[in-house]
């Protein structure tokens, strides 16, 4: 006779990847603690949630994740299920998630196991970055130097109908862009011409003005 387990989440880690070895065992790489937003609303971000339980029933198990910011209320995230492992050590759950922020400062991350009252909710910080300016200095330091890259492209999906659209980024002027190849908009917005829904991009260019910054910052100190 063995009674009915009632199951507790131990803890939780986010990462920006995750994969699940044959052991059980879960990769992270890059754990973090914080996101970094340039504009709001942000570009979807996709992260792992990785979920330590213990005392699993023996049936299959759905965990469900959701966010909510301030008095607002729960937007679902994803649900995953879980069966107990071989030797009830504890078992780990790789949950990937999605979410477009449209506010900077604390959010909560609710996981709940259906049909139990375990849960666990755990804050997540979502921070401002100031959007990336370029000195003369740092845009002459680009022009003479070809090796440090003064654009960067990137692949985004519409989200919806799942148009690709290749967007460039480029902080020197007068840059001529390949064909097929589209400058970011200066109200941040896409419209997708497949299905006409609204792609936010602003977050996005900022990503990239601040990896070219951080490029030409280390150059111009002498670093590679
Ligand atoms: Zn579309």
């Amino acid at each position: 006779m063995s009674k009915k387990a009632i199951p507790q989440i131990a803890g939780t880690i986010f990462c920006n990847s995750a994969s699940q070895g044959n052991d059980g065992k879960v990769n992270c790489r890059g754990v973090f603690t914080s996101f970094l937003a340039w504009a709001y609303p942000t570009s979807i971000r996709s992260w792992n949630a990785i979920l330590t339980i213990y005392d699993l029933d023996e049936a299959t198990t759905t965990i469900s994740a959701a966010i909510s910011y301030g008095q607002g209320k729960e937007t679902k995230l994803a649900t995953a299920n879980i069966q107990r492992g071989k030797f009830d050590i504890g078992n780990v759950i790789n949950i990937p998630l999605r979410y477009r922020f449209e506010n900077e400062g604390f959010h909560l991350v609710h996981f709940t196991v259906e049909d139990s009252i375990a849960s666990l909710r755990v804050p997540v910080k979502v921070t401002t970055k100031p959007w990336p300016n370029f000195t003369k200095k740092q845009l002459q330091f680009l022009k003479e130097n070809s090796s440090v890259p003064h654009s960067l492209r990137m692949n985004i999906l519409c989200s919806k109908c799942s148009r690709p659209f290749t967007l460039e980024e480029s902080v020197l002027p007068d840059e001529k862009l390949a064909g097929g190849v589209l400058p970011f908009p200066h109200t941040g917005e896409i419209e997708c011409e497949s299905c006409g829904h609204i792609l936010y991009v602003r977050d996005i260019q900022g990503q990239l003005r601040d990896s070219i910054k951080n490029a030409v910052s280390e150059s111009m100190r002498g670093g590679k």
